[in-house]
C-alpha cells in the first residue's frame, strides 16, 4: 500500500511528535484502519517530506512521530499561474484538482465579461476555503509538497494589471497564434513565471481580449478543436511542461 501523505499547517521537525488534525485521523484510523507504528509521510509546504510513524492513538485523536526529513522532488520546474474564468461548482473543483496534480504554482479565479457564475462576498470566502482544501487534498494524493495558493476571485482587468512584466503571459484563444510562436522559439526558463488565462464557456469577449493585449498577453491557440473551459488550461499546462521536460 502507498504510504499515506498528510498535509499539516504547523512547523515540522525531526524528533517531534505532532498532533494529527481530526480530518486526518478520520481518514487514517477509520477509512484506512491504520494502527500504531504505521508509516506516514507528513508535509507542510516547506518543500520537504517528513517520514513519520503513527503513534499514540487516543480517544480524541492520534499523534505522529517524525523520523526523518527528505527533499521532495515532485515539484514542476515551471512556476505556472492558471487564471481560470469562474466555472460552475464541480467544474471549478475539477480544474483546481487536476491543475494541482499537474504542478501549477498558483490558481487565480477570474471574472470576465461573459462569466456567468456570480459569488457574493460570503459565498466567495466559503468557495475559497473549499478550493484551497481541494488543492491540499490533490497535493496529498499526487505527492507534491507545496500546495498551490488559490487566490480570491478578481476581475480580469484587476488580475491582468497585477501580472509582472517579466512573466510569460498567455491568453488561450482558439483564434490565437501557435504556442511555439508565442514563446518566440525560446527555451522555457525555470525561473520565469508563466501566466495562462482561460476564458469561460462563452469565450473571452473583445473587451477581455483588449484588456489582455494591453497587459502584454499573447493569444495562444491549442490546436484546431474548441476545448471546454475545464480542458483548455490543463492542455496548456501539459504542453508547457512537455516543452520544459517536466513530463519525462
Ligand atoms: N466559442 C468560444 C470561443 O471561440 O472562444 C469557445 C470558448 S471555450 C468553450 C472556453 C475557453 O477555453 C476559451 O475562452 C479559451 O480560453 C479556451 N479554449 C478552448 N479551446 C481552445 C483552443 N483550441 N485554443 C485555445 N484556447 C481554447
Amino acid at each position: 500500500m502507498r504510504i499515506p501523505r498528510v498535509h499539516l499547517t504547523i512547523p515540522l521537525h525531526v524528533g517531534a511528535a505532532v498532533e494529527l488534525p481530526p480530518s486526518a485521523c478520520e481518514h487514517l484510523l477509520r477509512v484506512l484502519r491504520l494502527s500504531e507504528g504505521a508509516p506516514l509521510l507528513l508535509c507542510n509546504g516547506d518543500g520537504m517530506d517528513y517520514r513519520a510513524t503513527l503513534g499514540e492513538i487516543g480517544k480524541r485523536g492520534a499523534r505522529a512521530q517524525i523520523l526523518e526529513a527528505l527533499p521532495n522532488h515532485a515539484e514542476s520546474p515551471l512556476r505556472i499561474t492558471l487564471a481560470q474564468a469562474l466555472a460552475r461548482g464541480e467544474k471549478m473543483d475539477w480544474v483546481i484538482q487536476k491543475a494541482t496534480e499537474l504542478g501549477v504554482a498558483q490558481i487565480q479565479p477570474i471574472v470576465t465579461e461573459r462569466t456567468e457564475v456570480r459569488l457574493d462576498a460570503e459565498r466567495a470566502s466559503r468557495r475559497l476555503a473549499h478550493w484551497q482544501a481541494v488543492a491540499t487534498a490533490a497535493c496529498e494524493q499526487s505527492g507534491r509538497a507545496r500546495v498551490p495558493t488559490v487566490f480570491e476571485p478578481l476581475t480580469l482587468a484587476a488580475y491582468a494589471a497585477g501580472v509582472d512584466a517579466d512573466a510569460i503571459r498567455l491568453a488561450l484563444d482558439p483564434d490565437g497564434d501557435a504556442l511555439s510562436n508565442a514563446l518566440n522559439g525560446g527555451a522555457l526558463q525555470n525561473t520565469t513565471p508563466i501566466h495562462i488565462v482561460v476564458g469561460p464557456e462563452g469565450g473571452l469577449s473583445e473587451r477581455d481580449h483588449a484588456q489582455l493585449r494591453a497587459a502584454g498577453f499573447s493569444g495562444v491557440r491549442l490546436g484546431p478543436r474548441i476545448l471546454r473551459t475545464e480542458t483548455a488550461g490543463l492542455a496548456a499546462i501539459a504542453s508547457l511542461q512537455t516543452l520544459a521536460g517536466d513530463l519525462r
